[in-house]
């Protein structure tokens, strides 16, 4: 994904991680990908290692995020008018006001949290489907 050429290169954004518009995730991937090369900037000084952790931590999540992008056009497509969907929903909402801390919808934890991971979004939103 990213291109390490002579270890001298190093792509983020789109130009790495490409993925369909239907989460409305695209640029902030990219700004989390300027996030997390801060912080490996702040503990490292050979780009050759900050090179592989990056590539390490950033694909996980953003195959992730390109996973739920596709997953989440084929729900706006499909299931908006889904009488089962919906109380689905319903039921989400219910469990988040309840237990705020125990169930948060996949939705709200891919678009507002700022300390979930996508990769951890996408494992706990397939555990709460389940
Ligand atoms: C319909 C749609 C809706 C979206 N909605 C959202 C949203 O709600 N929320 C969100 O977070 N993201 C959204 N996105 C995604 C977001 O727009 C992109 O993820 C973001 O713009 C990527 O930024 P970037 O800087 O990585 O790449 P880009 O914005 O593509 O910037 C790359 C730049 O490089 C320039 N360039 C290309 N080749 C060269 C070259 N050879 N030399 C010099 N310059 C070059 C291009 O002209 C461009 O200006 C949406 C995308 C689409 C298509």
């Amino acid at each position: 994904m990213f291109s390490l050429g002579k270890n001298k290169t190093l792509l983020i954004g789109d130009a790495a991680h490409a993925i369909v518009p239907f989460y409305g995730q695209g640029m902030n991937a990219g700004f989390e990908d300027c996030r997390v090369l801060n912080q490996l900037l702040d503990h490292s000084s050979n780009w050759v290692t900050l090179f592989s952790e990056f590539q390490k931590l950033r694909k996980t999540d953003t195959d992730a995020i390109a996973k739920l992008a596709l997953d989440n056009f084929i729900e706006m497509r499909d299931l908006v008018a889904d009488a089962k969907f919906l109380l689905r929903k319903k039921i989400e909402g219910k469990l988040n006001q309840l237990f705020p801390e125990k169930w948060i919808p996949l939705y709200s934890m891919v678009t507002f949290s700022d300390d979930i991971r996508y990769s951890d979004a996408l494992a706990i939103g397939l555990k709460q489907k389940k």
